[in-house]
C-alpha cells in the first residue's frame, strides 16, 4: 500500500461506520491463529477507553481513582488502622494537607481492594533529621494485604543495606539507582504493580513490580517471586489473592503521604484478558464469540454484504451454516453480474472489488479452497473492466 492509498484509509476508517468498517479492513492483516483471537489490524477489537490525562502528569487522570487528595474527608472515605483503637498508642493523621504516619498507630489499609494498579504515591520524610540506617524516615507501600513492600525510606546520603533502600522491592531487589532528593524533599513513586499468579503448586506468573522514583526507572518488571519481606524468602508459589488492601507502613517515624491515586490495570490474559498471547481454549472461545457477534450482525445485511460478513465470521470460526449461507450468495451475486450488460457495469465497481479483495484473501490464507468456483471470474472481472492491475 502506498502512503497515500495508506493516509486515504485511515481517513476513510476514521470517518466509517462500523458497517463501513467491515467492507474497508475485514480482509487485510494475517488472520486470527491459535494464540490470537484477532487478525493484525484487526477493525473489529475494541478501541481502548479513552482517558483524559491531568495537565500535570502527577495529578490523577480521568479514570484514576483517589485515595488521599489531602482532606480529612478523603482520609476517613478511603483508610482504616489495621490495629484494633484500644491497641495503637495513636492515629495516622492529616497535616498540611498530608496523611502522615504516627508511631504505634500501627498499618494503614486502603478500604479498596486492589489488585493489578498503576499506583502514584508521593511521600516525605521529616524535615528534621532523625536516625540513621533503617530508622530515619522509614515506611512502606505495601501490596495486596501486605503480600510485598516498595520500602519508602530517606537513604539521602545515608546508608542502609541495598536492598531495604528506597524504591526497593523490600529484601527481594534493590533499586537500580538511588534518585532521592534531599531529606524532607517531597519524593514521587509511579509504581505499576503485577501479583505473582500460582494455581495448583504451578507458577504460572512471577508478577512484577515497575517502581519510578521521582521519574526515575528503579524496578524494571522486577518479578516478584513469592513477595518479599524482613530477612526471609518467601516460598515461589505463595498465592496472591486477587485483590487486597493496600497499606502504608507506621515503621515509628512521622513519614508523610500525599497525592494518593490509582488505576486498575486491564487484565492479562491468564486474568481472563483477551489481549496479547492467549491460550488454546481461551483463543477458540473469544474467536467463538467475534464469530457469532459478525454472524449476527449478518442477519441484519442481504446480497453481498451479507456474504462478506459471513466470509469475515469464517476468518474466527468455521460454521458449516455460514460457509453454506455466504457460498450461496456469492454464486447468485456472480449469476447476477453476468446477467448485466458491459455498460451498466460500473454501478457494480465498488462490490465487485470487496468481493474480489474478500476472496483473494480468504483464499491467501486457505479460508477458502484454491478451486473456489467465482474467486476467478471476480479476479477477471475487475481485471477487464479496469478496476484492477492484471498480476
Ligand atoms: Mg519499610
Amino acid at each position: 500500500m502506498n502512503r497515500l492509498n495508506k493516509t486515504f484509509l485511515i481517513f476513510t476508517v476514521t470517518l466509517a461506520t462500523s458497517e463501513a468498517l467491515a467492507a474497508n479492513g475485514a480482509f487485510f492483516g494475517d488472520p486470527p491463529d491459535d494464540h490470537h483471537p484477532w487478525s493484525v489490524h484487526d477493525q473489529n477489537r475494541p478501541m481502548p477507553p479513552v482517558v483524559t490525562p491531568a495537565a500535570n502528569i502527577a495529578q490523577p487522570p480521568s479514570d484514576a481513582i483517589v485515595l488521599f487528595d489531602g482532606t480529612e474527608v478523603s482520609f476517613h472515605e478511603n483508610w482504616r488502622h489495621n490495629r484494633p483503637a484500644d491497641e495503637r498508642e495513636q492515629n495516622w493523621i492529616v497535616i498540611e494537607g498530608a496523611l502522615q504516619s504516627m508511631r504505634g498507630a500501627g498499618k494503614l489499609s486502603s478500604l479498596a481492594a486492589i489488585g493489578d494498579c498503576q499506583l502514584h504515591i508521593e511521600w516525605r520524610a521529616p524535615t528534621e533529621i532523625v536516625g540513621q540506617g533503617q530508622g530515619r524516615g522509614n515506611s512502606g507501600v505495601f501490596f495486596i494485604d501486605g503480600m510485598v513492600e516498595v520500602q519508602v525510606l530517606d537513604n539521602y546520603k545515608n546508608p542502609t543495606y541495598a536492598d531495604g533502600s528506597a524504591g526497593a522491592v523490600y529484601g527481594l531487589m534493590p533499586p537500580a539507582v538511588n534518585a532521592l532528593r534531599p531529606s524532607g524533599e517531597w519524593q514521587s513513586y509511579d509504581i505499576i504493580f503485577r501479583r505473582p499468579i500460582a494455581r495448583d503448586g504451578v507458577i504460572l506468573d512471577f508478577g512484577s513490580l515497575t517502581v519510578l522514583l521521582n521519574g526515575v526507572v528503579v524496578q524494571d518488571n522486577t518479578p516478584l517471586e513469592g513477595g518479599s519481606g524482613h530477612k526471609k524468602r518467601k516460598p515461589l508459589d505463595r498465592i496472591f489473592p486477587e485483590l487486597g488492601a493496600l497499606m502504608l507502613q507506621d515503621h515509628g517515624n512521622p513519614v508523610r503521604f500525599r497525592n494518593i491515586w490509582y488505576r486498575p490495570l486491564r487484565p492479562r490474559a491468564l486474568d481472563g484478558g483477551t489481549d496479547g498471547r492467549l491460550s488454546e481454549e481461551s483463543t477458540l472461545t473469544k474467536r467463538g464469540e467475534i464469530a457469532e457477534e459478525l454472524r449476527q450482525h449478518a442477519r441484519t445485511l442481504e446480497g453481498q454484504p451479507k456474504a462478506l460478513r459471513l466470509l469475515e465470521s469464517l476468518k474466527y470460526e468455521e460454521d458449516a451454516a455460514a460457509r453454506a449461507e455466504a457460498d450461496n450468495l456469492i454464486a447468485l451475486y456472480a449469476a447476477k453480474l453476468k446477467k448485466i450488460a458491459p455498460l451498466e457495469m460500473e454501478a457494480e465497481k465498488k462490490q465487485v472489488l470487496s468481493l474480489d479483495e474478500a476472496l483473494q484473501y480468504m483464499h491467501h490464507y486457505r479460508l477458502i479452497p484454491d478451486d473456489y468456483p467465482i474467486r476467478s471470474f471476480v479476479n477477471d472481472l475487475a481485471i477487464q473492466q479496469g478496476w484492477k492491475a492484471d498480476k
